[in-house]
């Protein structure tokens, strides 16, 4: 029931492997090691998880954490594998008491298997439905207790029913330069490579707030360090490095530099709305909103209105364009 491994996990030893080793997220780790040592002093499952934020930041890697911590084993589906109720009863029967079981993508799940689950979470019993028409019944059958964690990039397409059920809800946040640059300095120890602290920052400050980015930024520099240079990451291998890999001065990318030009180029600054964004970036709805979207508004460049998308101030400055309506001009 695995899912498909991501192509830029192939170095799974990069992963950090306890809340103390996982930098940044000080917020929720510091909750979490709370609720970790209560569950394990009352020798109890944890309460159910909901992580949620944008990919790569880190949902994964901390439930596992979880499970470890907990000293557990750790189960892993995603709410599109699990197409019928089926699939989910069959996990949840194979569970250990206070095993982890991660659910990445949860938004995505079938109603007719959310329905499954409610119960589950809540009482730890599973009703199935055994035959068909008038002879059919529904047997219950009891589960061991255990720790659902689910993550999703879109709380908003959660249900409320489901969403209420998670007792720990936890927002990730894009990390600041300085977090990257010590994951970036810390996995370059793990490949065995040199990396010179302005290098690891460089890479650090074009990561776009995401571990997940700034580990195959730093693959794809090394390999140029390595066939172009000595070997060594140096600020400047960095720059050109990642220059040429079209990752600009604040580690947007060609699509995201797509996405921002549109607006300001056919819509003179926008309010646009997504779908015809969308239409014109021949993206999907989801990609925009999960990927593109977030880092570009936490980084203020452009703003969500009841009419659409607006490019801000630093959105014009940004592809060197002056903005026609500034504030304050
Ligand atoms: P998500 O599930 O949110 O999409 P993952 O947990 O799969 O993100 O993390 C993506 C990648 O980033 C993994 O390779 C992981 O090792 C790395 N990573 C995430 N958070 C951290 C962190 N705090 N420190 C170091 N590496 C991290």
């Amino acid at each position: 029931m695995r899912p498909e491994p991501l192509a830029e996990d192939e170095g799974r030893a990069l992963r950090p492997q306890s809340l103390g080793e996982f930098v940044g997220q000080a917020e929720a780790r510091a909750n979490l090691r709370v609720f970790v040592q209560s569950a394990r002093q009352r020798g109890e499952a944890m309460d159910h998880t909901l992580f949620h934020g944008p990919p790569g930041l880190g949902k994964t890697t901390l439930a596992q954490i979880m499970a470890k911590e907990l000293g557990v084993n750790f189960r892993m589906t995603s709410g599109p594998v699990l197409a019928k109720a089926g699939d989910l009863a069959a996990i949840l029967t194979n569970l250990e008491a206070r095993d982890v079981l991660f659910i990445d993508e949860i938004h995505r799940l079938n109603p007719a298997v959310e329905e499954v689950l409610y119960p589950a979470m809540e009482d730890f019993e599973l009703d199935l439905v055994i035959g068909e028409g008038p002879a059919a019944r529904t047997v219950r059958i009891e589960l061991q207790p255990f720790t659902l964690v689910g993550a999703t990039t879109r709380l908003g397409l959660l249900t409320t029913p489901l969403r209420d059920r998670f007792g720990i809800p936890t927002r990730l946040q894009f990390y600041t330069v300085e977090e990257l640059e010590v994951i970036v300095a810390r996995n370059a120890v793990k490949l065995g490579v040199a990396a010179e602290a302005d290098g690891a920052r460089e890479i650090a400050r074009r990561a776009r707030g995401t571990p997940r980015i700034a580990g195959r930024l730093l693959r794809r520099v090394v390999d140029f360090a390595l066939v172009e240079g000595d070997g060594v990451v140096t600020r400047a291998l960095a720059d050109g490095a990642l220059t040429r890999l079209g990752v600009d001065g604040l580690g947007l990318d060609g699509a995201d530099r797509r996405y921002l030009s549109l607006i300001a180029e056919n819509y003179a600054g926008g309010p646009v709305g997504i779908e015809t964004i969308s239409a014109a970036l021949s993206e999907s709805r989801d990609a925009i909103e999960e990927v593109i979207e977030p880092f570009l508004l936490q980084q203020g460049l452009i703003q969500r209105t009841p009419r659409g998308r607006m490019l801000a101030q630093k959105g014009w400055s940004h592809l060197g364009l002056p903005a026609p309506r500034a504030p304050g001009v």
